[in-house]
């Protein structure tokens, strides 16, 4: 009975991550032969899906992969559908689909993983944890008022929980709350969708101009009851009078390529591949210069063999430079206005134009996000090398990370059609008025009075909102790569203060950013970091 008892395994969290762990938890358990009990906790009402992918979200918040490129590892023993043929023929393979979509499906996936899993019973608490306790070897979980365990295993699945707010934005809270003035959430997009029928005819600005302003502003127009035909954008005449984005920037990010056909001439070869792999495994051990020279080897071959695909007349040096400028000041080379990044960006998705280097590069590098998670990972990378890697990364989803095509056109319609101006796009001097926030460019100023926050908090432990998360840093059982996330080991167990793994204790997603790379990815919540979580519990466990 005792030792039944400390075979459970708690995990908190269930979102597209909790339901991977606990996919390859069951994998691991069926191949063992070794019976499992987990408890999970989360109070967010949509299992599976979690905030991102919830089904109660508006169908135009769209997911940022191309449904030809959606691979959500499914499983051994479970007889799953893939998300393609559970969507049926609604979606084509070019299409971006609704994340609500995606939702729904993980949600039965979730169901189907609940009821027929063999080797694996799970209970769901609707609760939050507040603490984690370690006593005689094992962890209680508390929620509040309710303790639970003893578990041999505790998962942390938290995707991003709240934060601190930046100096900006705790003086537009406070400035909010003193006057007549709205600041809002991009999320959850019903919420905001539903707030919006009262801004109709008001100027809105929009912190932030990358994934997430896409959804805003989509939610704002066509949640609003707008719609576009023939290359129009018809009004309802529910939407703001006008839309003003903005970011340090001002740059809106690149769109995808359009079709299947498009996108595979950006495809690099099985033994680029390879290099790039081992390039990776090298980089992720040494200096932050010798990373940069080991992954600029790798991506310059077939950056520049892409290009000459399109008779580009790039030379090698010319990729080295772009590249060498990149490392040093990610993400900021390119000085192109809003406008020139969404028609260029445009053309080049469509094939009208042949590619700028940025734009193979970041493609190259989207292709590569699963090798790269594959050998950075599992490695134990210095800090400063973590930093230099994970900025790169960063910087380059401006291209890797970007929205349909579709999404960018409907922009520049917007745009043509006066409901959205990028006239204060690129970092704006802003003043705190009575009425709102004045936007100033050179001499022209624009007063919201909406504001709405679309920044992605930091992933810094250090900055969350959360005595869980601070009772672990407390504990030392919680420390932080500087600047970064929290310190894991291959198979996600926190490195403690001690820089020993603490026993049966784990964190997998965000939070544990330069540990572990490209996490704020759909794929990653199915992918090796997953598989390694839980094949670590179950040879600890046997
Ligand atoms: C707006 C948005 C859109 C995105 N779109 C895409 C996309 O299109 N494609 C893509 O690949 N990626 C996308 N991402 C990245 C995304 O983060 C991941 O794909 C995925 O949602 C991460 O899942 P998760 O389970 O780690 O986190 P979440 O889905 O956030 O789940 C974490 C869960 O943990 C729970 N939790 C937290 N703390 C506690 C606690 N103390 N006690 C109990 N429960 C707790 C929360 O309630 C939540 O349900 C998007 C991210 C955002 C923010």
């Amino acid at each position: 009975m005792e030792r039944l008892a400390f075979q459970k395994i708690a995990i908190i969290g269930l979102g597209p991550r909790g339901l991977g762990a606990l996919e390859a938890l069951a994998d691991c358990a069926t191949a063992r032969g070794v019976r499992l009990e987990v408890d999970i906790f989360d109070t967010y009402p949509e299992p599976g899906a979690g905030p991102n992918f919830d089904p109660r979200e508006p169908q135009h918040c769209l997911v940022n992969i191309p449904l030809r490129d959606i691979d959500l590892r499914r499983p051994e023993g479970l007889d799953l559908t893939p998300f393609a043929q559970w969507l049926g023929p609604r979606f084509g393979k070019d299409d971006f689909p609704p994340r609500a979509e995606v939702g729904q499906y993980l949600e039965q996936r979730f169901d189907k993983l609940k009821d027929t899993a063999t080797m694996m019973t799970t209970r769901h608490y609707p609760e939050q944890v507040e603490c984690l306790q370690r006593k005689d070897d094992a962890w209680h979980v508390h929620t509040g008022p309710n303790a639970h365990g003893p578990y041999a295993e505790v998962l942390m699945v938290p995707g991003q929980p709240p934060t601190r707010p930046d100096d900006q934005l705790a003086d537009w809270k406070a400035h909010a709350a003193d006057r007549d003035t709205t600041l809002a959430a991009a999320y959850p997009a019903r919420a905001l969708e539903k707030a919006a029928e009262q801004w109709s005819g008001q100027t809105l600005a929009i912190r932030g101009f990358a994934l997430s302003s896409f959804d805003v502003i989509r939610v704002l127009t066509v949640g609003q009851g707008g719609r576009f035909a023939g290359g129009q954008y018809l009004a309802s005449g529910q939407e703001p009078a006008c839309i003003v984005p903005f970011s340090i920037d001002g740059k809106p990010p690149y769109p995808k390529p359009a079709t299947g056909e498009i996108d595979a001439r950006y495809e690099p070869t099985p033994d680029e591949t390879e290099v790039f792999r081992k390039a990776v495994f090298e980089a992720s051990k040494g200096t932050p210069e010798a990373a940069q020279a080991h992954l600029t080897d790798a991506l310059a071959t077939p950056v520049f063999r892409i290009l000459s695909t399109f008779g580009t007349e790039g030379i090698r040096s010319a990729v080295g430079d772009w590249l060498a400028r990149e490392w040093s000041d990610p993400g900021c080379q390119e000085d192109a206005s809003a406008l020139e990044v969404l028609k260029d960006g445009v053309a080049m998705a469509e094939g009208v134009s042949a590619p700028s280097i940025g734009y193979v590069v970041g493609q190259v590098w989207r292709k590569w996000q699963d090798p790269l998670r594959q050998a950075y990972n599992p490695a134990n990378t210095p800090p400063a090398t973590a930093a230099a890697i994970v900025g790169f990364d960063e910087g380059l989803k401006r291209y890797s990370y970007g929205p349909p095509v579709s999404a960018c056109r409907e922009l520049m319609t917007l745009i043509d059609a006066g409901i959205v101006s990028i006239e204060w796009a690129r970092d704006p001097d802003i003043s705190l008025m009575n009425t709102g926030w004045q936007l100033n460019v050179r001499d022209q100023s624009v007063t919201a009075t909406v504001m709405i926050d679309a920044v992605l908090p930091s992933p810094d432990p250090q900055q969350v909102v959360s005595p869980l998360i601070s009772g672990l840093m407390t504990d030392g059982y919680l420390t932080t790569l500087d600047d970064l996330g929290a310190r894991t080991a291959s198979d996600g167990r926190l490195i403690g203060d001690d820089n020993e793994p603490v026993q049966g204790l784990s964190l997998l997603g965000r939070l544990a950013l330069g540990s572990v790379i490209a996490a704020d990815s759909l794929h990653d919540c199915f992918g090796a970091s997953s598989k390694r979580w839980a094949e670590g519990v179950l040879s600890r466990l046997s």
